[in-house]
């Protein structure tokens, strides 16, 4: 490990994404840019973390976002965060201009079926909790006991999870369905190509961030044909498709800190 607590490879691998020209750093941000709390709504900031990732908006051809699971309003109230960073809510579905298409009225009918659904099952199952967003709904069960957190998210899974045009994702002791299909994976495409940056670092923590890990261009080649210059980095255990990893949300600190003092314009 160096000074910095970051690997030798992965700070060669920040070194030559440093001296590119125009580049996306971009975060998730429960268990990444804010420490892991027992309820999201505590889930605050890491506020080093925060000024690293303003600090890498202000370097010159350097994009910064944070691309989160909560709604786009809760992550920038939570957060505090606004211009200059990019806030992309909803698991890459919601930006600034909203969602790309509005919920047909059979979607919302759907989405109000789930909640329904979910909201019984929280009735029942202490320490499980319901979240509501534009376009779908998460059932958290980390304050639950560990069988009732399994009995919770078995119901949902055996449920709703399998009704005709729900899209689940599986997190931490969290389900989420949503009546529109989410991708941090296609935000990143899409503010990629929107800014026309030349390489992409993203961090994340989660198993929705592989879909964003599984569309980088890796460095060592895998999957691709070995002429990435993207950097993907896994924050904590768990298996990834990314091709860094730091092990806590300290080494993201530490990742966005080296980028911002070595990107132009420091
Ligand atoms: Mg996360």
């Amino acid at each position: 490990m160096s000074a910095h607590g970051i690997g030798d490879e992965l700070r060669e691998a920040l070194d030559d994404f440093c001296r590119l020209g125009r580049v996306l750093v971009a975060s998730d941000y429960d268990g990444c840019i804010a420490p892991i709390q027992p309820r999201p709504e505590l889930a605050v900031p890491n506020p080093d973390s925060l000024a690293a990732l303003l600090a890498c908006a202000e370097r010159r051809d350097t994009l910064a976002a944070m691309i989160s699971g909560r709604a786009r309003d809760d992550l920038a109230a939570i957060s505090g965060a606004g211009d200059p960073l990019v806030l992309v809510g909803s698991h890459g579905a919601e930006f600034d201009t909203g969602f790309d298409q509005p919920l047909t009225v059979d979607q919302q009918t759907l989405l109000d079926r789930i909640i329904a659904e979910f909201r019984s099952i929280a009735e029942k199952i202490p320490g499980t909790s319901v979240e509501t967003k534009p376009a779908s709904t998460t059932l958290h069960v980390r304050n639950a006991t560990p069988e009732d957190g399994d009995v919770a998210l078995q119901l949902a899974n055996d449920g709703p999870a399998g009704w005709h045009g729900v899209h689940a994702t599986k997190g931490k002791a969290v389900i989420e369905l949503a009546v529109i299909e989410t991708s941090k994976g296609l935000a990143l495409d899409r503010l990629r190509e929107g800014y026309g940056a030349e390489a992409v670092l993203y961090l994340g923590d989660d198993v929705t961030d592989e879909k964003a890990f599984a569309h980088l261009l890796r460095r060592d080649g895998a999957p691709h044909d070995g002429r990435g210059k993207d950097v993907g980095i896994k924050v904590g255990d768990g298996k990834t498709a990314a091709e860094f990893r730091v092990p806590t949300t300290d080494g993201v600190t530490a990742v966005l800190e080296y980028v911002a003092a070595h990107r132009p314009g420091a």
